[in-house]
């Protein structure tokens, strides 16, 4: 076995696989536990649309056939959506899928991944398994108005020919920290015209208005910008894993050709096409988000603790001390949140926002915990 451990390529026999949030059935199959809250993979608290399980139905009766490997229908609703032409959409099983696209296609041996520290954790996954060489960016410091988040600059300044992609999220997953726009759009033109840019947006429909960046209209002005997003996220579709990039023509016709052939199923197309036509649930879902957010904060506030500023449909909390204990003991509590170990922030935890009463509930518990 070692000696064929030895023969995967160097990038594989380093990973570190992801860590998922823990499962609600693993944690009740562990503990015996019922009514557990699970507050730990960003999911959407009031799930998807109610016009999903429909389609969803509609789709069982095709499951014998393979999905259409174009996307047709939900390409044309995406293009109408965002103004585009269809040819300069990719669909991913979810966002992850397309990172990976990105990273097979544009990454590899002598070339490097950029990204910054503390940014999601599929970037070096992805770009590392594709043989690539990793430049890891220091983050924003602790007492800065964005603590832990990107630093463009310090992004800026790594910025040379080998590097083959470079990987911004905004918001980003797990600090919750946002880029402002104009700032964004500027690094954006700095970056040399054959290096890709990722800009994941799996947030976007969370962040406040104002702080939305223009990302559709930059794509006419950088041909080298892939801009992500996800169903997984507002959309309450995360089970389903569908994704998509925005981008321009060329390069959408390269992750193509580099994509399965099915990459999305039947069902995760006809559940997305149905999400699409229910924005008055996006805006639900939205707006009980920014009460969950304020919720959470207070929640956390109240009990000493402080918390990143969030765009995203998290908060990511401070307990001045190692958290992974505290993860666990609220999993005998039945609440699940993340610990943040994994990504260097041994300290912190990621609570995503649930209902109104989940939130309470994991508030309460952190209060009995800590107590
Ligand atoms: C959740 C998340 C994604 C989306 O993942 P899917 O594969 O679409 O479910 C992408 N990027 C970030 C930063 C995320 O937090």
């Amino acid at each position: 076995m070692s000696a064929l451990s030895e023969r995967a390529l160097p990038g594989v026999r380093t990973l570190e696989p992801y860590q998922p949030g823990k499962p609600i059935e693993e944690l009740e199959r562990e503990l015996g536990l019922s009514d557990i809250v699970k507050l730990a993979s960003n999911e959407n608290p009031l799930g998807a649309s109610p016009r999903v399980r429909p389609a969803l139905e509609a789709a069982a009766a095709q499951l014998a056939l393979y999905p259409d490997g174009n996307g047709f229908r939900l390409k044309q609703k995406l293009a109408r959506l965002h103004g585009i032409d269809a040819a300069r959409i990719v669909l991913g099983n979810g966002s992850n899928d397309v990172l990976e696209l990105v990273a097979r296609t544009f990454l590899g041996p002598g070339r490097v991944a950029l990204f910054s520290e503390y940014a999601f954790a599929v970037y070096p996954l992805a770009s590392q398994a594709a043989g690539a060489e990793l430049c890891v960016a220091p983050a924003l410091p602790r007492d800065s108005e964005q603590p832990f988040g990107h630093d463009l600059a310090a992004l800026a300044a790594r910025l040379d020919a080998r590097v083959g992609v470079v990987f911004i999220a905004n918001a980003n997953n797990p600090t919750g920290t946002w880029l402002e726009a104009a700032a964004l759009e500027r690094f954006i033109a700095q970056v040399p015209p054959d290096t890709i840019i990722v800009l994941d947006e799996a947030y976007h429909e969370y962040m406040e208005p104002a702080l939305r960046p223009d990302s559709r209209g930059w794509l006419d002005r950088h041909p080298n910008l892939v801009v992500t997003r996800t169903f997984s996220k507002v959309y309450g579709l995360a089970s389903l894993r569908i994704g998509y990039a925005l981008a321009n023509a060329q390069v959408a016709d390269l992750l193509n050709r580099v994509r399965q052939p099915f990459n999305v199923n039947s069902f995760a197309l006809a559940a997305a096409e149905a999400a699409l036509d229910d924005d008055a649930h996006v805006a639900r879902s939205v707006a009980a988000n920014a009460r969950g957010l304020k919720q959470l904060r207070e929640g956390l506030e109240a009990l000493g603790l402080r918390t990143l500023p969030s765009q995203a449909n998290f908060v990511t909390v401070d307990m001045n001390r190692a958290a992974t204990p505290i993860f666990q003991a609220l999993l005998r509590k039945g609440v699940i949140v993340r610990p943040l170990a994994s990504y260097q922030m041994p300290n912190f935890l990621r609570i995503t926002v649930g209902t109104e009463a989940q939130s309470a509930r994991c508030i309460e518990a952190l209060r009995e915990v800590l107590r």
